[in-house]
């Protein structure tokens, strides 16, 4: 009988295959682990989660917090494996990991339609894949060389990446106008670019933060990505006092309006979307502690009481530029019948692999009937998570799921009103798009 072959059993590929189950198909879901292991992977477990076991913030008036009710609501394996193996945790989700993978091992065991198969995929032509109606690449961040490799023939030399550097996201109601102004280099008119200046002293200070602020330890696969030009802010401030002045600080070209003149140092925000509700902070790439981030990007003049819409990062990552190779439904460009799903379409985290998966699950279960299910709407989180894989751009990156991915609500509103206002939207938009989606069996 045909069958969908799911490559990866981590977050995603569970989700998909038991989502595909759900719907009726037969799915053979390949796991080259124990066999063969990634760097970061201890066991031979399905969905294990490589570091954090938390699937972060319960609360409903955040992004994270209502895709949980998305995924619940749409029936998804990881959230009640999540939530049978939860350890107390305040306001986060957060589980025993062996439980929890356990759990997942023992559904996708008793789930007749998936056959669980332990062995590496070289590639998108190995024998293992033959005669199935349907490949889903759920390979994730540690793909192995020899799988991205064959991606990256299918999709095109640049449009594979093996890392991530991220800079920090802030909302743009939260930039102190007052201190901030509008201008590109050399072309004061341009709205481009926001730009916080720094007098001498505020410099000086901000770089001696920067050092002494406690950073998350480089992992020894990812030391060789520093050496690929991608250098964390507070590595390049290490190198001396004025290197940031002379680099991503670089006032040149940049007068402030105020007084006419360039001020000794500029952060510069770019915009993340076309309505500009949300701006990063270029060239601010960082492996700074998540609580260390806010605290010390607080200090630049202009971002005092900064909302951190997403903190930065740098990551060993292997993803693709989905914008320009994906189709709407995952589904790769060049190759028509392979899709991809999880962190390597450019999600970004454990409950976003996984959602994404179960998107995908559901879409080819429903395709399987003959029956399309719609991509939910911008406006709920899975929608806005799966539109972010859609916006072209030139430095597409991945995202995780935040309110900054959602059209703009259309008025102004404070910090909590218009989280709360985000919330209701995305929660009618989604109830109303999932009554609308054809029913798994
Ligand atoms: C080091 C590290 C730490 C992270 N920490 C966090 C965190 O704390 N919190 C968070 O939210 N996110 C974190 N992430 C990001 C991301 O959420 C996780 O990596 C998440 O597991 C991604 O889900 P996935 O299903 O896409 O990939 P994975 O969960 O990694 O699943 C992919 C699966 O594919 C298998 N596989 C790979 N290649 C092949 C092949 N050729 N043949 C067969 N099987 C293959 C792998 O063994 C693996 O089981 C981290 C990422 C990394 C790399």
């Amino acid at each position: 009988m045909s069958h969908v072959t799911v490559i990866g059993a981590g977050l995603a590929g569970v989700e998909c295959a038991w989502q595909l189950a759900r719907y009726g198909r037969r799915v053979r879901l390949v796991e080259m682990r124990p066999g063969r292991m990634t760097p970061a992977h201890r066991s031979g477990g399905l969905a294990e989660l490589v570091c954090s076991n938390s699937f972060r913030s319960v609360e409903p008036s955040m992004a994270i917090g209502l895709l949980k009710e998305e995924m619940r609501l749409s029936g998804s394996l990881v959230m009640v494996a999540a939530e049978a193996t939860a350890l107390p945790a305040g306001k986060a989700l957060a589980v025993d990991r062996e439980r929890f993978s356990e759990w997942i091992g023992a559904a996708v065991a008793g789930q007749e339609r998936i056959e669980l198969v332990r062995a590496e995929v070289t590639g998108l032509d190995d024998p293992l894949l033959e005669g199935s109606e349907a490949v889903v690449v759920a390979a994730g961040p540690l793909a192995t060389d020899e799988l991205s490799a064959s991606l990256r023939a299918a999709v095109g030399e640049g449009e594979l990446y093996f890392y991530d550097a991220i800079a920090p996201i802030v909302s743009a109601e939260s930039v102190d106008m007052e201190r901030a102004y509008w201008g590109s280099r050399y072309r004061p008119e341009d709205d481009d670019y926001l730009n916080c200046p720094l007098d001498e002293e505020e410099y000086r200070g901000f770089v001696a933060e920067l050092i002494a602020a406690r950073k998350v330890p480089c992992r020894e696969f990812e030391k060789e990505i520093h050496f690929e030009g991608c250098l964390p802010i507070e590595e390049m401030a290490e190198r001396g006092e004025m290197t940031l002045a002379f680099g991503p600080m670089k006032p040149v070209g940049l007068p402030d309006p105020r007084t006419g003149a360039e001020p000794f140092a500029v952060v510069q925000l770019r915009a993340e979307n076309r309505e500009r509700t949300a701006f990063n902070l270029v060239g601010f790439q960082t492996k700074l502690a998540y609580p260390e981030q806010e605290r010390v990007f607080r200090l630049i003049p202009g971002l005092h009481r900064a909302e951190f819409l997403r903190l930065g990062s740098i990551h060993r990552n292997t993803y693709v530029n989905a914008p320009r190779v994906l189709t709407p439904r995952l589904e790769l460009k060049a190759r028509p019948g392979v899709y991809l799903a999880g962190q390597i379409t450019g999600v970004e985290g454990y409950l976003e692999s996984a959602a994404c998966g179960l998107w995908l699950g559901l879409s080819l279960g429903a395709a399987g009937r003959g029956e399309e299910l719609s991509v939910p709407p911008v406006t709920s989180v899975l929608g806005a998570l799966l539109g972010h894989l859609r916006c072209v751009r030139p430095d597409f990156q991945p995202s995780n799921a935040n309110f900054g991915l959602m059209p703009d609500l259309g008025r102004r509103a404070g910090k909590r009103l218009r989280k709360e206002l985000y919330a209701a939207r995305a929660r009618e938009a989604f109830a109303a798009w999932w009554a609308g989606a054809p029913r798994p069996e």
